[in-house]
């Protein structure tokens, strides 16, 4: 395995934004030698860097956060995954992790693996951001900016932002010196999520309150806040899911392109490996546990019976799930 700063390297070297489609074996490599119109010889070998790049981003897409972004390519639509912030859940954190036995097999050092993840969408004009990381006011070094910078994103080219829920490692990204960051964007959220936190408040400890609060006042004050239901088509092939108990408002988005679907899962999942083999087992972080237990089980079943690859906001692997005898799923 080559080290991360020779990884990143070789990304760099032939990865633009759409340099990096190549990189990956999801997308279209005929219509990209097509709309570039590049010469042979250059074209046979970006092709070849290209797998020998994927090669190192799907193996690091499952050891580890330890490159910036994947890249994922649905048809027309362009997904460039960000690895936000480093991140591990230590055992405490699921309550009844003693009533399964093998639960300690994913355990490395009393923590499970994690992440936190954002997402853009690039679909014609537009470029769609879902969720915002940390940022750097919360006490963590969000990278989600970084990383947008470093394939040539401005933050004033991003048209939406699309929320999953209004968790402070969601939303704290998404303003910074009392300003939207995103000062082109539209903020798109579930209207319960918006009644929960805002109206009635009371979801999570202060802090997280008032950030959310806070991001949501600055959006709305420059008549850039739009609140949507589960079921709406919320832009061209995105549509809104119900996947609540996380949070009262808590939504999964599917992508659809071409016949070609992405689950974006939200927090529906902390510990993969535990929440996957066991997805009655619930976080401290599930506001109304019944229901997320629910909602998991209701979703990825979805996914495995249409055979709908799914993505999550602390998970790193990233495939179509697939129901086993005992109830539990693999991702593959
Ligand atoms: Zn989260």
């Amino acid at each position: 395995m080559l080290p991360k700063g020779a990884v990143l390297a070789l990304c760099h070297l032939m990865c633009s934004w759409q340099y990096l489609e190549t990189c990956d074996f999801f997308v279209d490599k005929r219509h990209f030698l097509e709309k570039r119109m590049l010469p042979k010889c250059v074209t046979q070998l970006a092709i070849l860097l290209g797998l020998v790049c994927s090669v190192f981003l799907l193996s690091a897409t499952k050891a580890s956060a330890g490159v910036d972004y994947l890249s994922y390519s649905l048809n027309d639509m362009s997904i460039l995954i960000i690895n936000d912030t480093e991140n591990r859940f230590a055992a405490k954190l699921f309550p009844t992790l003693d009533t399964y036995p093998d639960a300690k097999n994913y355990l490395v050092d009393g923590s499970f693996a994690g992440i936190v993840r954002t997402f853009v969408i690039k679909n014609g004009k537009r470029t769609i951001l879902v969720d915002g990381g940390w940022g750097t006011e919360s006490g963590k070094r969000g990278r989600t900016r970084e990383i947008l910078a470093q394939v040539g994103i401005n933050a004033n080219d991003i048209t939406d932002i699309l929320l999953t829920h209004l968790d402070i490692d969601h939303v704290s990204g998404l303003v910074e010196n009392n300003a939207p960051v995103f000062a082109n964007a539209t903020l798109r959220l579930c209207r319960k999520e918006y009644d929960a936190w805002i109206v009635q408040g009371h979801v999570r400890n202060e802090a997280s309150e008032k950030r959310a609060k806070t991001v949501v006042a600055l959006y709305e004050k420059a008549g850039r806040l739009s609140l949507f239901n589960w079921g709406d088509e919320i832009l061209p092939g995105i549509t809104a899911l119900d996947a609540a108990g996380h949070t009262p408002g808590h939504t999964a988005f599917t992508l659809t392109s071409k016949g070609a679907s992405l689950v974006l899962l939200g927090d529906l999942l902390h510990a993969a490996d535990l929440q996957l083999m066991h997805p009655n087992v619930n976080s401290v972080y599930d506001h109304d546990p019944a229901r997320a237990a629910e909602a998991r089980n209701r979703i990825l079943s979805r996914c495995a019976q249409e055979k709908l690859a799914v993505a999550g906001a602390h998970i790193l692997p990233i495939g179509i799930p697939s129901k086993m005898l005992k109830g539990g799923f693999v991702l593959q």
